[in-house]
């Protein structure tokens, strides 16, 4: 028998979708069903419950969560609140989280113990900016956020680490496949070599459409992908889907 990957595909909301285009995108989504795939919904918080009580081959998470635990913070979002509806984990560390609110590596290591000691899983984002790649401070920046998110993390089971440079997020232009390919042997060689972890869970982030999609599928070992924009359309993301799935 051909020994086929189960491929992840993450699809991440943003601040987007009424209740209608939720309900809407869902009853479609949830009838694509693969052996071979993982479909991850990162959905708004007040549409968790409603989801996650709902569809069960769709995987609800969170798109970030909160560093603390409970208490006299008003407006966050705590694990337990989190818990007691449904939600499967969390994104953490967004480059929109990272850049927009000016979340630092200690926060996002914050989060990702909190999900860690709940037994939840976590999509670790990193990514380099622009400016940074341009510097040659790409790697530098990704062992930098990999070791500071995960200080004092030992369950990797509950771990895929998302590879969205931030420059690529939301402009229509994805990485070259060369440098995909070359970020992608750096990432997993810091896992092996500083966690003792081969074959992390590793997905690519930034501008993935379906022509990207094909690259993804046929040009790297990558375990999948993190979309915004071209998964909010269901038929856009479907026929994504089905570059990995159908060929
Ligand atoms: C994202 O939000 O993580 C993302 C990759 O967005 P887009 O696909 O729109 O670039």
């Amino acid at each position: 028998m051909l020994d086929r990957k189960k491929y992840i595909l993450a699809s991440n909301w943003k601040a987007n979708f009424t209740l209608e285009e939720a309900i809407n995108w869902f009853e479609i989504v949830s009838r694509l069903n693969y052996p071979d795939l993982r479909i991850i919904a990162a959905i708004p918080y007040p549409y968790i419950h409603y989801f996650a009580t709902r569809y069960n081959n769709i995987d609800v998470f969170s798109q970030n969560i909160s560093h603390v635990l409970g208490g006299a913070y008003t407006g966050e979002v705590t694990i337990s609140m989190l818990k007691s509806v449904g939600f499967r984990g969390s994104i953490v560390g967004h480059s929109e989280r990272r850049h927009l609110f000016n979340e630092s590596n200690q926060i996002i290591n914050k989060k990702v113990l909190i999900l860690q000691e709940n037994s939840t899983e976590i999509i670790l984002c990193i990514g380099e900016t622009l400016e940074e790649r341009k510097e040659g401070k790409t790697e530098r920046v990704l062992y930098d956020q990999i070791i500071s998110a995960l200080n004092g993390f030992s369950r990797f089971e509950l771990l895929t680490v998302a590879y969205e440079p931030v420059w690529a997020i939301g402009t229509g232009i994805p990485i070259s496949p060369h440098d995909l390919t070359e970020a992608e042997r750096f990432i997993r060689k810091i896992f092996e070599d500083k966690f003792g972890v081969k074959n992390i869970i590793l997905l690519y982030g930034g501008s993935v459409d379906k022509e990207f999609a094909k690259v993804i599928r046929n040009q790297t070992t990558l375990d999948g992908a993190l979309i915004g924009s071209a998964s909010w359309k269901p038929h856009n993301f479907e026929e994504i889907i089905r570059i990995f799935v159908e060929h």
